[in-house]
Order: structure tokens, then C-alpha cells, then sequence
């Protein structure tokens, strides 16, 4: 059929046409911005060129190392408009895994912050990065670094004029691309077409989404790497909101600031964050008033802040979701005859990872294969499916085979469902480690430790920690007559030589033995039950997060 194709077009059209004055606002490396959607418009017009000046063509990639910010955004609707694909790259992995996405997702193009363009130079490789024809960095020079063919963002996009027509795409056309390392192994690139945006946009303006309208003012703190910041720039722009973008490193009084001066109505975050500006709130003054709810997601949503935000009139809105489902698939909103039951009644709900929102189907097998029933207790893998869940992985035939069962993915989520039909997390299935937000892998730790002649065995293991949610540590056997301080030293050097150091174990703990499972293979639950103890990590995390998530 000739026809209309699903695509991110008519967003911004909409926005321009109707909404021409409202603000799209930035706190960056150079104070605050602001700009409006006819300003913006036209900003994407100019850049979109400027890519098509570069040899950016149909179905190719632009990468960006950005924090959240207005250029972050122009990207957003520049590069999937004129066919090509927003490729996030999230500046927080480790350098090979870094290398190994912009070599496999070939980009052509990448963007980088100031701020970030250190780590990217540091992650450059010329194999790797062999198809980047052009670094453009977002600000007004170029830092002195070996980032070849760098041009800052001014000289890129000079000369252009705002009159780029965009293209009539299919809806079929890949338009955004972000990589998954939360399981073992290589990231897996997830690819969004023009119609799983679309759709995902659509179901999360809905009220059993995330309930969006013209009178909202959205900050996204989750970074517009992850997840295109939960499609959150795309729901705004498509119901002509307002955006505010918190920039590099946001802290909890930057926030605060933000919320009271630009009238922030819809904020959302992993869990961290929050707890990062509850503790603020308990200090300092701040004016909540228009602040309406908060998205938590990426982790589950303790109780207590829960609760807090309660007492201070915001609502907290718990969602689920994963980068192959682009990503919102659930979302605690309280059924209408809940609303009538006592209020921890209804927390306890909340706390839930919530309904499937409207466009998805889901269920929960069993390990023989069995659907489980809905009674909160029998559990199972999640499996999901519809129009924005990924269909298989990029250029990964093996895990396509293991991740899929026909149209249903497979989540990794252990998972029970009660009567009420709201999904509550209670394991995972992957042995990672999710800390403020952000995948660890313990294996990648483990073979590095041990490469140690002196070490026999190691496990690393995720301890729960108030604010991170988990941090890594490493329970190791050491050889006889090992010196265990010198140990310590010389594994956490060699862990530091290849990961970042939020990836460092924050204790190295000496055990007789690693408890097995009946197959012979290290059993993490086990470690997690004698061992892994909270006061372990207690105060041992530095502030070590570069990104307010
Ligand atoms: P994101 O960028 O949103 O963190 P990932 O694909 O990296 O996406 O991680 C998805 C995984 O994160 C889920 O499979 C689940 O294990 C975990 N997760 C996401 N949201 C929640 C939540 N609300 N509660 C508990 N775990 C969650």
C-alpha cells in the first residue's frame, strides 16, 4: 500500500508548527542555553545538512559521546530524520568496549562533549574507529587531544542554512542504535526503526505510559545515552513540551535548581539520583511545587523513596524497561480500585515494577517451559513482545538464537505477577551487577583477577548498597603463602589498567573457598547468601560516578 509510514517526521513538524515559542532549555559547559522548537527546527535543519555535507548518507550511523544537553537533542531528530541512525554511545564503559561499538556499528560521524572528548581520545583507536571520518566536537574550539579529523560544532555546521527537506522515509528505516552490556560477552547493538520510535513515543505520552501533555516541563536526568534518555526527548517534542536538559554531571543542587527555576513538572532518573536529592531536600530549601512526578526506572524504586517523594506531594511513577524494548514496558500506576485501599497497600503495589503498558503483550515461563500463573508467587523468565521490542540483536546470529523465542524476547527478568496483573522483579537471570544505573560485569573482572598467578579462584558479586543499589566485590582464594595486602594491591592495579574505576571492586575479601553449583560452576547465589553482607561497601563507594545518570 502507498502510504504513511510511522516515523519521527510529524513529531517535530507538530512541535514548529504549533508550539513555536516553547522553550527548549540546557544547562551546558558554557551556562545555560535556551531555544525554542522554531529556533530548534531550524538548529536540526542546519545540522542535518551539515551531515549531508559530510558524506552522511541513508541508513548510516552518527555516534554521540554527549552528555544532555540542546546539541545532544538536535541530534536526536537531525540524523534519524534524513534516514541516518542516532547512534548513543554511553562514555562511561570501559575503553574496549567502547571501540568495539564504534567499530561494529561503524559510524561515521561522532559527536563529543568537551568534556568527554578526553575519554574519547583516549578510547581512539584507529582500526577501530577506522570508518569515523569526522569528530565534531560540541562546543566552540577543539581541545588540544589525538582525536583525528576533529571540527568544533560552530565550523561544522557554518554555511548551512535551515532549509534541509527531509526525506519521505519508510517506517522500516533504522533510526537509532544503542549497545547492551549488561550480560557477559560483547555489547549487543540494539537497532530502533522509524516505527518502533514512533510507536514508543505514542504509548509513552499515553496516562498508562507515562501520561504527557503540552503543559509539561520534562527533565530527563537519565543520560540521552541510555535509551535515548527513556524516549523521553521524543514524547516531549511530540506533545510540544517543555524540555529542560541538566547537562554534564548534574548534582543534586543543580537539580534543585533546575526543578524550581524552570518549573520542572516531569523528571525521571534511576534510583541514585533520587536518593542524591532527597538527602539535599533534608538540608536545603527547595520549592517542589511544580514538580508533579518522577520517572524511576534502569533499578527498582526503594520503598523509602517512594514514601519520601509521597510526603513531599511528587509522585513517583516505577517503570521497567531494557534497551531491547526501547525501553518502556511497564509502568506502577495503581488500578482504579486500588486507589480506594490504604495507602501501603497501595506502596506495596507501587514498589512493583508495574502494568504493561498498552501496545505490549508479555508472559512468564517456568524453567520447563510452562507459563506461571498469576498469583505473586510462582515465578519465571519474563518474555516480552510488540511493535518497539527488538526483533534480534545487530550482526549477533548466536544470541539471537539464545535471547529469542520467536516473536517473544526473552528479558533475563525473573519475574512474578499477581492477580492484579502488576510484574515484580525478584531476580535476574544474567550474573551482573547493576551500580547506580550502570552495568558491571563480573566476569570481565573475574578473568582479569584471575590472571594473578597468586590467586586460585575469584567471584565478584553485586552487595547491595544504599545508594548505588549494588557495588562490586571480589571474593578471591589466594595461593598459599600468598601476601594477601600485596594482593589486594597488585589485582585492584590490574583491574584499574583496563576498567574504569567505578567498575573496581570496593573490597577484595580472602575466602577458603568459592561455593559451587552441582555443575562445577561458581554459584553467585550462594556467595550472595554467605558472604555478600551490605556493611561490606557501606562506606566504602568514593563519589566516583562522573554522570548524575
Ligand atoms: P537501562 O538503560 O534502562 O538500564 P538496560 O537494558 O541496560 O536498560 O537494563 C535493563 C535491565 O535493568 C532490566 O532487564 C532489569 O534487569 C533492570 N531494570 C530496569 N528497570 C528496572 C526496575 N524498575 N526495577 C528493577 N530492575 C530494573
Amino acid at each position: 500500500m502507498a502510504g504513511y509510514d510511522q516515523t519521527l517526521r510529524p513529531f517535530l513538524w507538530r512541535a514548529e508548527k504549533l508550539y513555536p515559542d516553547r522553550e527548549i532549555v540546557a544547562r551546558t559547559h558554557e551556562g545555560m542555553v535556551r531555544t525554542t522548537y522554531a529556533g530548534y527546527a531550524d538548529d536540526v535543519r542546519r545540522l542535518a545538512g551539515a551531515l549531508e555535507a559530510a558524506g552522511v548518507g541513508r541508513g548510516d550511523r552518527v555516534g554521540t559521546v554527549c552528555w544532555n544537553h540542546d546539541r545532544h537533542f538536535e541530534t536526536y531528530f537531525a540524523a534519524p530524520n534524513m534516514g541516518a541512525q542516532l547512534h548513543t554511545i554511553n562514555p562511561l564503559l570501559p575503553d574496549k568496549q567502547i571501540q568495539y561499538i564504534v567499530e561494529d556499528a561503524a559510524d561515521t560521524v561522532v559527536f563529543v562533549d568537551p568534556s568527554l572528548a578526553e575519554k574519547l581520545a583516549s578510547a581512539y583507536d584507529p582500526d577501530a574507529f577506522g570508518s569515523v571520518e569526522r569528530i565534531v566536537v560540541v562546543g566552540s574550539s577543539v581541545p588540544d587531544l589525538d582525536l583525528p579529523g576533529a571540527v568544533d560544532y560552530e565550523s561544522f555546521v557554518a554555511g548551512r542554512d535551515a532549509d534541509y527537506e527531509w526525506p519521505e522515509l519508510p517506517g522500516d528505516q533504522p533510526a537509532g542504535m544503542c549497545y547492551t552490556s549488561g550480560t557477559t560477552g560483547r555489547p549487543k547493538g540494539v537497532e530502533y526503526t522509524q516505527q518502533m520510535l514512533w510507536s514508543h513515543t505514542m504509548a509513552e505520552c499515553t496516562e498508562m505510559g507515562l501520561g504527557l501533555d503540552s503543559s509539561d516541563v520534562v527533565m530527563p536526568v537519565v543520560p540521552m545515552f541510555h535509551v535515548n534518555a527513556w524516549g523521553l526527548p521524543f514524547a516531549t517534542t511530540a506533545v510540544g513540551g517543555k524540555h529542560v536538559y541538566p547537562g554534564p554531571s548534574p548534582d543534586p543542587s543543580d537539580l534543585a535548581r533546575l526543578i524550581e527555576a524552570e518549573g520542572v513538572t516531569v523528571t525521571a532518573g534511576v534510583p541514585t539520583v533520587w536518593l542524591g536529592l532527597l538527602e539535599y531536600i533534608e538540608d536545603n530549601d527547595v520549592d517542589l511545587s511544580a514538580l508533579d512526578r518522577i520517572v524511576i526506572g534502569g533499578a527498582a524504586a526503594p520503598e523509602s523513596v517512594i514514601r519520601q517523594f509521597d510526603d513531599l506531594g511528587v509522585e513517583v511513577l516505577h517503570a521497567w524497561g531494557m534497551t531491547e524494548t526501547a525501553p518502556i514496558g511497564t509502568v506502577g500506576h495503581l488500578k482504579p480500585d486500588l486507589e480506594d485501599t490504604d495507602y501501603d497497600a497501595q506502596v506495596e503495589k507501587r514498589e512493583k515494577q508495574g502494568l504493561v503498558v498498552p501496545g505490549l503483550e508479555f508472559k512468564v515461563v517456568d524453567d520447563d517451559g510452562e507459563e506461571t500463573p498469576w498469583d505473586g508467587e510462582a515465578f519465571g523468565e519474563l518474555l516480552i513482545r510488540g511493535p518497539w521490542v527488538t526483533d534480534g540483536y545487530h550482526g549477533r546470529p548466536e544470541a539471537n538464537e539464545s535471547d529469542f523465542e520467536g516473536s517473544w524476547l526473552r528479558t533475563g527478568d525473573i519475574v512474578t505477577v499477581d492477580r492484579d496483573g502488576y510484574v515484580e522483579i525478584v531476580d535476574r537471570a544474567d550474573d551482573v551487577i547493576k551500580s547506580g544505573g550502570e552495568w558491571i560485569s563480573s566476569q570481565e573482572l573475574e578473568n582479569v583477577i584471575m590472571a594473578h598467578d597468586e590467586v586460585s579462584e575469584a567471584a565478584v558479586v553485586g552487595v547491595p548498597h544504599e545508594k548505588w543499589g549494588e557495588r562490586p566485590v571480589a571474593f578471591v582464594v589466594a595461593a598459599e603463602g600468598a601476601d594477601r595486602d600485596r594482593l589486594v594491591e597488585e589485582v585492584l592495579a590490574m583491574l584499574d589498567e583496563e576498567y574504569p574505576d567505578w567498575w573496581l571492586p570496593d573490597e577484595v575479601e580472602f575466602v577458603d573457598a568459592i561455593p559451587k553449583t552441582a555443575t562445577g560452576k561458581f554459584s553467585k547465589k550462594d556467595i550472595r547468601e554467605e558472604h555478600a553482607d551490605p556493611s561490606l561497601v557501606e562506606n566504602s563507594a568514593p563519589e566516583r560516578r562522573e554522570s548524575g545518570d
